[in-house]
């Protein structure tokens, strides 16, 4: 039976160092982190995402500063508050939360914002950074960087002689996981729509990390004997059992099921979205640091 991979009480462990770590920063430098968060238009999931980031970052002890703006906004306006954002000195991590509506290009959006203060990891230079092995050197993003710590703290730094296999090839999960298991020397794999035999595939990685946004695809018997399992994946189903009209949050692996083969597995919820969370936390006093010119 599966070790399940506390993913919450390993996100309290990364904030509550990020948190005595900031405190000292303060103390030594008399900067206080500032993590601005960009909302466009009132999506329901996102509104949700946004206030956990604004709640941690207070926690953490960071300036926190939200910017709402109205679902019709223009590009132009966007972008010039992020150039606002890039100038403003109590300003170390900007986050627009993704998906912007139609009329804005996300991308424009995201390159728009200073790879200094690109504290989700998604601008071009850190993703280039990470795809050439230098992650030290770049900001991680937030959901692989939290992937890896679990996947550190069940089978060590160096995945030497392991295989991985990443299903999905998003830019903001799959691709960066596939980097990061590669620098610490996994055999990777990606994986995604176009696979032949993804059950196959999928039983030979030691490392097996779902990042497909479709409930319980991967099934227990895709799970190799004694396989790391990371579930990314966030999906809303229905849940009669629960009562008449109620909703439950599932991951992309049949959990029940992988339990039985796997060594470890992160649950959904509770084991990746956490980690998301506190790695951000992280990137910020990171970028806090660099400004600073302070360890
Ligand atoms: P995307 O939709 O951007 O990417 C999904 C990937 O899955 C694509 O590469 C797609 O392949 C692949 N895919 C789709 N169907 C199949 C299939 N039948 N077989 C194999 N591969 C398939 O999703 P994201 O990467 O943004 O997110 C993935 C999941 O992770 C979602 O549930 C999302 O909610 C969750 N998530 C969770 C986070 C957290 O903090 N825990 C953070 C970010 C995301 P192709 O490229 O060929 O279309």
């Amino acid at each position: 039976m599966a070790k399940i991979m506390d993913g919450k009480a390993t996100a309290a462990a990364v904030t509550a160092d990020v948190k005595a770590e900031t405190a000292s920063f303060i103390e030594r430098t008399g900067v206080q982190p500032g993590l601005a968060v960009v909302i466009v238009g009132e999506h329901p999931a996102s509104m949700v995402y946004v206030a956990n980031k604004e709640k941690k970052a207070v926690e953490c002890g960071f300036q926190s500063f939200r910017h709402n703006l109205p679902a019709d906004v223009d590009e132009k306006d966007l972008l010039d508050l992020v150039a606002q954002l890039n100038e403003d000195t109590s300003v170390h991590g900007i986050l627009v939360q993704l998906p912007l509506p139609p009329q804005i290009s996300e991308t424009a959006v995201i390159q728009a914002i200073a790879r200094e203060k690109d504290v989700d990891g998604f601008h071009f230079e850190n993703v280039g950074r990470i795809a050439v092995g230098q992650s030290d050197d770049a900001f991680v993003p937030c959901t692989p960087a939290g992937c890896m710590k679990l996947i550190e703290n069940a089978r060590g730094k160096d995945l030497s002689g392991l295989d991985a296999v990443v299903v999905g090839r998003s830019n903001i999960v799959g691709k960066p996981m596939a980097s990061l298991l590669l620098a610490a020397n996994a055999t990777v794999t990606i994986a995604h729509s176009r696979t032949n035999d993804l059950p196959g595939l999928c039983r030979t990685a030691d490392i097996l990390v779902a990042a497909v946004g479709r409930p319980e695809m991967i099934k227990g018997n895709w799970v190799k004997e004694g396989a790391t399992v990371i579930d990314v994946g966030i999906n809303r189903v229905d849940a009669p059992e629960r009562g008449q009209g109620k909703t439950k949050l599932v991951g992309d692996v049949d959990f029940t099921a992988a339990q039985a083969f796997a060594t470890h597995i992160t649950p959904v919820p509770g084991g990746v979205g956490p980690m998301t969370i506190a790695m951000l936390m992280a990137n910020t006093l990171k970028s806090a640091k660099n400004f600073a010119g302070s360890k």
